[in-house]
């Protein structure tokens, strides 16, 4: 039985299949790979260390300065184990380490080494570390772990640049997740640190100059008014790409806040965007007349917002999808309605049995008719496109609602004798549950290809989804790379928000192409601006850098959410920059 060393410390959810490349990797070692990089050595600071000494963590200095010493590849062998068959650790020059990545040969999905170091953070801020990150497309996502008592403290991190020595803080407040029952900071045993596999290609990493987080920097007027007109230059000198399908979500229901839908279409298209994809319907409320969905009430004195965005949309040349969000019914649905619905047992139950009277259950055959009902009107409103969003379960939790046990039951031939329970206790019905989940939301999304090709040919019919593929129809029942391959959708755009920098969206957004290299259905990333937690100084530089990655990975397009404030002040920059 392997240890719970090997065991724990693993809290993410898996990413990419293995292939292959072993040959290719032997006969690369044969003749020297031309392509391997070395990461070169890095800047040594001794300051990292000293800077300290005024904080009464004399233990956890000494701890760390100690780890710096190690000089030899058979002393670095015993303090930074590799785990999961990832490469030995190296040693670049005292205090740092070249962390190698062989994904050629792994079946893991993870690159993964334990830093044995006892030490004490209980007063320190949080960790620090020089980071060099090889080819990032590998990679979808990194992560550092310590070790506490039995447990584990954990949270994830982004590079920042690519093959470059560059500073990574990770300061204790944002390490929120654990597994087991770690004890206190003072109580660190390991640090581990995870790339997360992307592809196939061996790369490397490489850590050095560890050492506690430092307080944040902050910057002079004058460093800032710096930094500002360097930004500014860069943006200039970036190239426009002609025949981009460039997106925005828009979550508000009559456009921006204080501007009409023309004022609001009219900065997408100044600014060159070429899309709109606009929030118009919940499964609770249209915000246009609908003789499908209720109808929100201020529709009769605000007017038909679909009539509206669409007439901008036709007079400025800017294509319009609606954004139709499936099977909540949204905060803008009446008790009425919700009580009228439950009753009717025609919305969600959670496995401990509460009533979720705020989503509908995809299974009931009533509640999928109408969804496709509702996308069928509204793509015979003239507009370019319908877009589905929330097509998915809520969770693992749902559906447990009595008509899924029934349907459940009579689709497979099972008589349950221990409901809900047994969904997830025997490892068949687990199977088939899991299966039967995915074609509930599968049927959904097939049948609004098959209804509105049929009845309003030429709109175009996509989706916002969550970011991984692979565990995504285990957990929200969400198959979307299937989607893709059956050609129900024209264009997806998974919501890849939740990264702390450019750097990491790349290497996310080349995997989800690897897993859709069978599906001719373009992949439009979604940028999450207004999802980030960053300074918003930098929110232009890094849509720009988000919108090159997708360039780099050969895609035509993207959707960066969401049409607010926050992203006024950016679309002109975007627009002297890559937008041109
Ligand atoms: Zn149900």
């Amino acid at each position: 039985m392997e240890s719970a060393f090997e065991q724990d410390g693993c809290a993410r959810k898996k990413w990419w299949l293995w292939g292959g490349g072993a040959l290719v990797l032997v006969l690369l070692i044969i003749v020297g790979c031309p392509c391997k990089r070395t990461p070169p050595h890095p800047a040594m600071r001794p300051e990292t260390v000293a800077a300290y000494k005024a904080v009464p963590i004399a233990d956890a200095q000494r701890e760390i300065a100690a780890w710096r010493t190690v000089a030899t590849d058979t002393a670095v062998a015993k303090t930074v184990v590799a785990r999961d068959n990832s490469g030995a650790a190296r040693l670049l020059v005292p205090g740092a380490v070249e962390l190698p990545c062989v994904f050629s040969k792994m079946r893991s999905d993870r690159a993964c080494w334990d830093l044995v170091l006892p030490v004490n953070l209980a007063e320190a801020d949080g960790l620090a570390f020089d980071f060099w990150c090889g080819d990032v497309t590998q990679f979808t996502g990194f992560s550092i772990y310590f070790k506490c008592g039995t447990g584990w403290r954990h949270t994830e991190f982004s590079p920042l640049k690519e093959r470059e020595w560059h500073r990574v803080t990770i300061p204790k407040a944002r390490v929120r997740t654990q597994e087991g029952k770690p004890t206190g900071w003072e109580t660190v045993s390991a640090i581990r640190l995870c790339g997360w596999r992307g592809g196939t290609n061996d790369t490397e990493l490489a850590v050095a100059n560890l050492s506690f987080a430092a307080p944040p920097k902050t910057n002079t007027v004058e460093e800032l008014a710096a930094e500002e007109r360097q930004n500014l230059a860069w943006l200039k000198r970036l190239p426009t790409k002609k025949g981009e399908w460039r997106g925005f979500w828009c979550h508000a229901y009559y456009g921006l806040s204080g501007k009409s839908w023309a004022e609001t279409i009219g900065l997408l298209k100044t600014n060159g965007f070429t899309a709109v994809v606009a929030n118009l319907a919940w499964a609770g409320t249209a915000f246009y007349q609908s003789d499908v969905l209720p109808v929100a009430p201020q529709v009769a004195t605000r007017g038909d917002q679909l009539a509206a965005c669409l007439a901008a949309c036709r007079a400025q040349g800017v294509e319009c999808h609606v954004w139709n969000v499936c099977w909540n019914l949204g905060h803008h649905a009446t008790k009425g309605l919700q009580d009228k619905l439950t009753k009717a047992k025609r919305t969600q139950v959670c496995f401990d049995g509460t009533v979720r009277s705020g989503w509908l259950c995809p299974s009931h055959p009533d509640n999928l008719a109408y969804e496709i009902r509702s996308f069928v009107e509204l793509a015979k409103r003239g507009v370019d496109g319908v877009h589905l969003d929330y097509i998915r379960y809520p969770d693992e939790s749902h559906c447990f609602c009595a008509g899924c046990k029934s349907r459940f039951e009579s689709k497979y031939g099972l008589s349950l004798t221990n409901w809900p329970a047994q969904v997830r206790q025997d490892t068949d019905v687990k199977a088939l549950w899991r299966e039967f989940r995915i074609t509930n939301i599968t049927a959904l999304v097939r049948g609004v290809s098959t209804h509105v090709r049929r009845e309003a040919p030429g709109v175009k019919i996509s989706a916002a989804v969550f970011q991984n593929p692979e565990t995504n129809p285990g957990a929200i029942g969400q198959d979307w790379a299937d989607w893709c391959r059956k050609g129900y959708l024209d264009f997806v755009c998974p919501m890849d928000y939740n990264y702390d920098s450019a750097v990491a969206f790349k290497g996310v957004v080349f995997s989800q192409k690897r897993h859709l290299a069978e599906a001719t259905v373009p992949l439009r990333p979604g940028i999450g601006l207004s999802c980030w937690k960053d300074d918003r100084r930098h929110d232009a530089r890094r849509v720009a850098e988000e919108i090159l990655a997708v360039r780099e990975a050969g895609l035509d397009g993207f959707c960066v959410f969401n049409l607010d404030a926050r992203a006024i002040p950016v679309l002109p920059l975007l627009h002297i920059g890559p937008l041109k």
